[in-house]
């Protein structure tokens, strides 16, 4: 089999209601930037890139198709050797490393679509055969105001839903933010796991102090307290809390991770399968997290193609540690609004009895919808 084409475009809608995190980017739009790989067997596989989409997009058009025309989809090692020799001088972090996780994903794509097999049947068969999704959201809307009740009101919603686990996002100064945190804690009760996102927005100091009263709400982990740049104010901050601390959806391929893990910063990593080098990268990165008794728990943002080919994943990673009552493998199901993550797919994911059933259809198990990939497309 040959690769005959790779297409990359980015599909773009309005969001009604803009938001932000810590980082005080307002998002006032949703992109996905997709890639198509077709070949000679008249097969095609579809993958997609986190991150800036008209940049991940010119790393596929000017620097990674020109290298898989006339390849062979079923190498996808050679093939990421290959695209990262082509990059590692110049984004060897970033969306360079995103636009290869695109291809990444769709060549694997193609392999299961191939055999008629799901993905995670390639990667050595399914530890698991569904996992527990959490909600994340409590999103900042407004620049000013009353914080606190939004906050409220959408984690009492999502309980309601079912969702077992909720992520709210934070970023207010330390005392008022202790405060919008106990508010949620107390509006959904002990039952729920609730974790919490700083998007790397605290210092260190503040991020000790978060931390102690975390340790008191029975937080689930503390996510990106601070830059992911600093490796040692992880370590320092993780022996000063029984939180665990999360991070890593800013950190890419296995050289990041190793660093990481090496330095002890981390309870938990959590790469972004379309950010962190792709189907292929990912699961070097999981050998090196079970060495290292880290925990992996993916990072999601994207649309419905990243989302199903994270499920694949999720199915493959080996439990670890392993345990007879195991701690459930929480999938993250973002909750902000997006035609991308709903429509894009002709069977999207469903929530049954708060779980979501790992898809046994052949590759990342998707049938994409020509129509809304034509009506968001920009280019
Ligand atoms: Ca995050």
């Amino acid at each position: 089999m040959k690769i005959t084409s790779v297409k990359a475009m980015i599909l773009r809608t309005k969001i009604e209601k803009p938001f932000t995190s810590a980082r005080g980017w307002w998002y006032k739009t949703k992109n996905a930037m997709l890639v198509q790989v077709e070949t000679d067997a008249g097969i095609d596989g579809w993958g997609e890139a986190y991150g800036p989409a008209e940049c991940t997009k010119m790393v596929v058009d000017s620097l990674l198709a020109p290298l898989l025309i006339g390849q062979d989809p079923f190498d996808t090692d050679v093939l990421w050797e290959k695209m990262y020799q082509r990059i590692e001088d110049y984004a060897p972090q970033g969306f360079g490393v995103a636009a290869i996780s695109a291809i990444d994903i769709a060549l694997w794509d193609i392999k299961g679509k191939d055999a008629g097999l799901p993905i995670y049947k390639l990667l050595g068969g399914a530890h698991r055969r569904y996992v527990t999704p959490y909600a994340t959201g409590l999103y900042f809307k407004e620049e000013e105001g009353d914080f606190t009740s939004p906050a409220v009101e959408e984690a009492v919603r999502y309980k309601d839903l079912g969702f077992k686990g909720i992520k709210m996002k934070i970023a207010l100064n330390r005392k008022d933010e202790i405060k919008r945190v106990r508010a949620v804690r107390e509006a959904i009760g002990d039952d729920i796991e609730l974790m919490v996102d700083a998007n790397h927005g605290y210092s260190f100091y503040d991020a000790v102090w978060l931390a102690k009263e975390f340790e008191k709400l029975g937080i689930s982990w503390f996510e990106e307290p601070i830059s992911p740049h600093d490796l040692n104010g992880y370590r320092d901050l993780r022996m000063k809390t029984s939180i665990p601390l999360a991070g890593g959806e800013n950190n890419f391929t296995r050289y990041a991770f190793n660093e990481i893990m090496e330095k002890r910063a981390m309870d938990i990593i959590q790469p972004d399968l379309c950010c962190c080098g792709g189907i292929t990268e990912v699961m070097k990165i999981s050998a090196l997290a079970e060495i290292s008794g880290t925990m992996l728990m993916m990072h999601v943002w994207g649309s419905a193609i990243g989302l199903f080919a994270a499920l694949q994943v999720m199915a493959a990673l080996p439990p670890a540690p392993h345990s007879w009552k195991a701690a459930p493998v929480w999938m993250e199901y973002e909750q902000t609004e997006s035609p991308f993550r709903e429509l894009l797919v002709k069977e999207p994911l469903r929530r049954e009895n708060g779980v979501v059933s790992i898809p046994d259809k052949p590759g990342i198990g998707i049938t994409v919808n020509h129509d809304v990939i034509k009506k968001y497309l920009i280019k």
